[in-house]
């Protein structure tokens, strides 16, 4: 009986690119992040605010994800928005507010690099870099991050097929960079009645085609606070090996995506739930 959290069948696929392909590492990626292993047996919650807006959001936020069970902040400080005119985060400063929020609760950091002139800097500042869906196919971006020996979250693109999604993640091995997760965060599609459509079944798509660890965002994948509970359940079900949630400590004032924050105490009864389905698929859900 095949004891992985997916049934990972190697045999079927052998177009995948090399080094992101599951038959090169049938017994799958761990990718660590100040000790905090992603993609074994343990789920791994990060969770925060869109973006970083200033010492007091971050901190308190950060405080009751923190006690809700997150072992991850995630906040942006370079942000990739639909108009220039909106809030485009506190750049350097936010990566300040990131670093003494780590040093106040012990969460690591997780947050965005937009362009290749920024990886420098926020590698300085976070514990995981992000590369976020509208840069998935940034290549010379990729590339640059791929040099770091940083830890890489990389989003799937809106309207990226898997086939497309795994070239990406390619990308970053072949610079030498092993540590990278894929994350499920939506995708366009016809529906409407969500942000994004979040594309469950590429979690276990992934996990037969790929041995890096793949976490879901439920936030983008649905784009409305009262979905997001339901669908990180539902990806643990399916999987995931982490989540990436957003939650803001007064979401109606939020300055970037307060319809799809999660209250923090909705933060914390959700973590209970998570528990148990954890439980239910054989796994847990890793503490600090
Ligand atoms: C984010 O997670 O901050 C973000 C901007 O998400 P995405 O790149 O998936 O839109
Ligand atoms: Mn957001």
């Amino acid at each position: 009986m095949e004891t992985d959290s997916c049934s990972i069948d190697t045999t079927t696929r052998t177009t995948d690119p090399d080094l992101v392909s599951r038959s090169s590492r049938p017994e799958g990626t761990i990718v660590d992040v100040n000790g905090i292993k992603i993609g074994g047996k343990e789920i791994v919650i990060m969770a925060g605010p869109c973006a970083v807006e200033s010492e007091e959001q971050l901190s308190e936020t950060a405080t009751y994800v923190r006690a809700g069970g997150a072992v991850m902040l995630r906040g942006g400080a370079f942000k990739p928005r639909t108009s220039p005119y909106s809030f485009q985060g506190l750049g350097k400063e936010g990566l300040e507010m990131l670093k003494r929020a780590r040093e106040k609760t012990g969460l690591s950091v997780v947050s965005e690099v937009m362009d290749t002139r920024q990886v420098e800097t926020v590698s300085r500042y976070a514990d995981m870099l992000q590369i976020g869906s509208r840069n998935m196919q940034n290549f010379p971006l990729l590339k640059e991050v791929g040099r770091t020996s940083k830890p890489i979250l990389l989003k799937r693109g809106m309207m990226a097929t898997i086939d497309e999604y795994l070239h990406a993640a390619e990308y970053l091995l072949s610079q030498g960079n092993t540590q990278v997760v894929l994350c499920e965060r939506g995708i366009r599609t016809f529906e409407s009645a969500t942000r994004y459509t979040l594309d469950l079944n590429a979690i276990p798509v992934l996990k037969q085609r790929t041995h890096l660890p793949v976490i879901v965002d439920p936030s983008h994948g649905t784009g409305i606070r009262s979905l997001v509970p339901t669908m990180a359940k539902a990806s643990i079900a399916a999987g995931a090996d982490g989540l990436l949630m957003e939650v803001h400590y007064r979401p109606d004032d939020a300055l970037c995506d307060g319809s799809q924050s999660l209250y923090p105490e909705e933060f914390g009864f959700m973590m209970k739930d998570l528990r148990k389905v954890a439980e239910a698929v054989g796994r847990s859900i890793h503490v600090l």
